[in-house]
């Protein structure tokens, strides 16, 4: 009987052991297959304890889908998805003039597929206004030079009206550091000079986020931030703009709520030619 009764016991302890020691192991409880993104499903499966392990499907993330953009033929021409602000043939269709006595039609010429101020004009400003935004803008100084410094082919790219990147021949002219083409004028200088030399068509990329604000309307919540690529290299890198450009003062002075606003080119008396202009909504 007592041999009996241990070979009960021992047979009741042994698949007792078993299961205490290896029964607790989780089993991972995989989708079948063609199941696997169904999202439901992954509900169902989620651990109910942080004892279990998350499987990979939990960190996967299908929807909505990204969409799809054609990029362009050509690096640097508009992909699919872009707003032309300037296709080489009209520019009433996209700008407007500012002049002293307010808003009129532009009066900048198109020679060659490329648009410029003559004597008298005023800066050109988008009729759209932006947010965040992708941009892409070619320009040209003069071939021929004339002047010296922030004479020499000035012009400049304002986001949202308000903070400008500046457009200079910069090519062998040397002025202050932050005030040569590729810098955010008075604020950032260009951590390389990229610049082709005067009468060669040079390329802007501009990633640029707005500025948000909260109650304080002086004062920046994220302040407007900026990467641009001169000519495909990078000269600014995700810098943080101190307040609305100013020629002298502190910029930091000048912040005042804003919402939405144009792309500004600006007149400076001197010759420079744009083209190819696009932009994309971020
Ligand atoms: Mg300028």
């Amino acid at each position: 009987m007592k041999i009996l009764k241990k070979l009960l016991l021992v047979s009741i302890l042994i698949p007792l052991t078993y299961s205490l020691s290896f029964g607790q192991q989780p089993q991972q409880q995989l989708p079948p297959r063609g199941q696997q993104q169904n999202p439901a499903l992954q509900r169902q499966r989620a651990p109910e304890d942080s004892t279990v392990r998350m499987t990979h499907f939990q960190t996967e993330i299908w929807d909505p889908e990204v969409p799809m953009v054609q990029p362009a033929e050509k690096i640097g021409d508009p992909p699919a998805d872009a707003i032309i602000l300037f296709d080489g043939k009209d520019i009433n269709k996209e700008w407007e003039e500012v002049s002293r006595g307010g808003i009129r039609p532009a009066t900048w010429i198109i020679k060659d597929g490329a648009m410029q101020s003559i004597q008298g004009s005023g800066s050109l400003k988008s009729k759209r206004v932006f947010n965040d935004f992708q941009l892409h803008i070619e320009w040209k100084t003069p071939s021929e030079i004339t002047g010296s410094g922030q004479g020499r082919g000035n012009s400049g790219v304002y986001l949202q009206e308000l903070y400008e990147l500046q457009i200079l021949d910069s090519w062998h002219n040397r002025t202050y550091r932050n005030g040569q083409a590729g810098a955010f004028y008075k604020q950032y200088a260009p951590l390389v000079n990229a610049s082709l030399k005067p009468g060669e068509w040079q390329s802007y990329d501009i990633v640029y986020t707005a500025p948000r604000f909260g109650k304080d309307s002086t004062t920046y919540f994220t302040p407007p931030r900026a990467t641009v690529f001169q000519n495909g290299i990078l000269i600014q890198n995700n810098v943080s703009l101190r307040g609305p450009t100013t020629y002298v003062g502190i910029p930091e002075y000048l912040i005042k709520k804003h919402g939405a606003g144009s792309i500004l080119l600006q007149q400076h008396g001197n010759p420079v030619a744009f083209r190819n202009i696009w932009i994309r909504e971020l």
